[in-house]
């Protein structure tokens, strides 16, 4: 199934020969032994499901209770994902799920774990505007508004278009397409947090430090020792980061 799956106005939104996209949905899926959501409109509602949601489209998880739902998401999903997917339910049946109902062969690292500029981000070396010395030199995308801390997805190994290319390595941060209401979460070009961008594996380490693990205890001043980096970095930018509306459009 493609697509988020319009529910106001009686599914009117969306209709076909005198049938609507939800009735469709419900027919085709059932004798369906599982159904696989491609894209993250199928997924968790994607662009459709914004604010402030004009047609009351829902993800087919929400219409679909009672089969197995394989969510593929991605805006749009990397071919060779959805490839991998039926390809491997024909073979093997059912794959591994993240909390997401995607499958964690394809989505159990985030595009930072596998980023090739992780590197400066780790030294703390990042682009504070789209022409300035960081970009030049391919420095981390992170004060850019880069998603890929929390984003999972295969862009950084698989890559688009054969392995050509993915966006980062086009100069662009990750908008975090492939996670639930992305086009939501308050704007491609802000920073994340650093509560929940920059040191998401020290915090969990660091809880693992509290119940006396001394890798823990490593983890988190490793994870300070980041953060002052990236402060250090930010108050040394000589530019403001980038009005977001100059990018948007
Ligand atoms: S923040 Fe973005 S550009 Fe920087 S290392 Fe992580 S994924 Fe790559």
């Amino acid at each position: 199934m493609d697509g988020a799956v319009p529910m106001g106005a009686g599914g009117a939104y969306c209709v076909a020969a005198g049938q609507s996209a939800v009735d469709d949905l419900r027919h085709a899926a059932q004798g369906a032994a599982a159904v696989i959501a491609v894209g993250t409109c199928a997924a968790f509602g994607g662009v459709p499901y914004a604010a402030p949601n004009p047609t009351g489209a829902v993800p087919v998880s929400e219409v679909i209770r009672d089969r197995p739902i394989i969510n593929v998401s991605g805006c749009p999903p990397i071919p060779e994902v959805m490839t991998g997917v039926v390809v491997y339910y024909l073979s093997f049946g059912m794959p591994t799920l993240d909390r997401q109902g995607r499958p964690l062969t394809f989505y159990g690292n985030t595009i930072h774990d596998r980023c090739y500029r992780r590197p400066f981000y780790d030294e703390g070396r990042f682009a504070h505007t789209f022409d300035d010395e960081g970009a030049r030199n391919g420095w981390c995308l992170y004060e850019l508004g880069c998603k890929g801390p929390v984003t999972y997805n295969a862009c950084a190994t698989l890559k688009w278009n054969q392995g050509t290319s993915f966006p980062i390595q086009s100069g662009h941060g990750c908008l975090g397409c492939s996670e639930p209401d992305f086009w939501d979460k308050g704007g491609f070009y802000r920073p994340l947090p650093a509560a929940t961008g920059h040191w998401p594996r020290g915090e969990v380490l660091g809880g693992a430090a509290l119940g006396g693990a001394v890798v823990g205890v490593g983890a988190a001043a490793l994870a300070r020792s980041r953060q002052h980096a990236v402060a250090k970095s930010a108050k040394e930018a000589s530019s403001p980061p980038p009005r977001e509306d100059s990018h948007e459009h």
